[in-house]
């Protein structure tokens, strides 16, 4: 595929001096090293946009797309909203058919608003019956990304689970869903697995060091939560310390873990995360409704951490939004100090978050890395008299959405509509589970 004529190429998020114009080549899934290595196959006039990486979304809870806005999970301490959204997953019943539901409905939004990559941290299983049910929840999940055409990682998570019980079904997720593997990477890049309990505050050691021990043989990816104020307050009158302590003496504070949220960090903690090579996802579009605070994400970049964007689950953050979440993300840095850069925010969204993944394939239009873009066209009213088209993005018009999305080479999203799904089709299947009518 051949893009031609772009205002602006967002070449590497992190370095201004990378973007050009003109046209960029897509050969075999990757990002062609220039136009004369195309083939002659498909051309895309993107003259009037400007063209980024795809957005990685480092921390969503697929899932609780089919929970937005419950009465109940509004204004609430998360001691109350946790239980509230327990009671609606036990009426819902979690299975594959409201996971792939869900999945789908998140996945469509996501990729209509440029997110080519999702981490979906999954959280909720059934806690009896045969751990099949656990992989038909994965593949339910894998197989929506799929046919949308996005790229999935999913976290096999665990809240309060059995610890033998999630480390046999992350071990049987891993043996059905990823028989060949690199580092939990498919082959082909669409599918990636990793593991991660969903806090100190609801998980204990063993899960953790079990979990961490299925991630340790097959070359998984970790990811959790920590230092939401609850989970801090919950470590204290549990255990008398503070999350990170925790994580570090079971082995959680590593260069393969990722950690969403950390609001409430101290400054030596931030130190301790940098030594330690741990990366961050913000996710301001739960912390900030859930009255967590604003994470010190300058503090943190300053100190060296790889910091990705996140939006988290639908039961905090009723949107799956990364670009509204990015321009979230720069409007409240600044109660917290020096205001973030949207260049800056631009880079969390794509290759901070990609390479919390271990995926430094993704995020960036660097030679030879993903054909994953995002094409926005930037030339109505809404961005007129935009100085710096790139700041743009994320400053000016709210809720934006790109007009072309792509993902490996291929156009998944074309004139702000699903290629391969029609959105209809997708609410009219995620209404008929929830309601259980149809
Ligand atoms: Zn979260």
């Amino acid at each position: 595929m051949l893009l031609t004529d772009a205002l602006c190429i967002v070449v590497d998020p992190h370095d201004a001096a990378s973007d050009r114009t003109g046209d960029l080549a897509f050969v075999d899934g990757r990002v062609a090293p220039d136009t004369s290595a195309w083939h002659g196959h498909e051309t895309l006039d993107v003259s009037g946009c400007v063209v980024t990486p795809g957005l990685v979304n480092a921390h969503h809870h697929l899932l609780q797309s089919a929970f937005r806005t419950l009465p109940g999970t509004r204004g609430v301490p998360m001691r109350e909203w946790l239980p509230t959204m327990a009671s609606s997953y036990d009426r819902a019943r979690v299975d594959a058919s409201l996971a792939s539901a869900s999945a789908s409905v998140g996945i469509a939004e996501g990729l209509l608003n440029g997110v080519t990559t999702v981490a979906d941290h999954h959280l909720t299983w059934p806690s009896e019956g045969s751990i099949d049910t656990h992989v038909e929840i994965v593949r339910a999940t894998a197989d929506a990304a799929l046919a949308l055409g996005g790229r999935l990682a999913f976290v096999r998570g665990a809240a309060r689970d059995d610890p033998e019980r999630a480390a046999s079904s992350a071990e049987a997720i891993v043996t059905a869903i990823l028989p060949s593997h690199t580092r939990g990477v498919r082959a082909d890049g669409m599918l990636q697995l990793a593991v991660g309990p969903a806090g100190v505050h609801s998980d204990a050691e063993a899960t953790f060091r079990l979990l961490g021990e299925v991630a340790s043989t097959h070359g998984l990816r970790r990811r959790t939560q920590a230092n939401e104020q609850v989970d801090t307050e919950i470590a204290l009158s549990t255990y008398g310390r503070r999350p990170l302590d925790l994580l570090e003496e079971w082995g959680w504070l590593s260069p393969d873990v990722t950690i969403a949220h950390l609001c409430d960090v101290t400054e030596p903690e931030i130190a301790r995360l940098a030594a330690a090579g741990v990366s961050a996802t913000h996710a301001p579009g739960c912390d900030v409704p859930m009255g967590w605070g604003i994470a010190p994400v300058r503090a943190l970049r300053q100190a060296g951490v790889t910091v990705g964007l996140g939006t988290s689950g639908g039961g905090s953050n009723d949107a799956g939004h990364l670009l509204a979440d990015a321009r979230l993300a720069l409007q409240v840095s600044a109660l917290v100090g020096p205001q973030l850069r949207a260049r800056d925010v631009l880079a969390m969204a794509t290759a901070g978050s990609a390479d919390g993944l271990g995926r430094s394939e993704l995020g960036r239009l660097t030679s030879g890395s993903a054909a994953d873009a995002c094409v926005w066209d930037v030339s109505g009213v809404a961005d007129a008299g935009v100085a710096d088209p790139v700041a743009g993005l994320l400053w000016a018009s709210p809720g934006r959405r790109p007009r072309h999305v792509i993902v490996d080479g291929q156009v998944v999203v074309r004139d702000y509509a699903l290629v391969r799904a029609a959105e209809p089709d997708l609410v009219a299947t995620m209404t008929a589970r929830i309601t259980g009518r149809g």
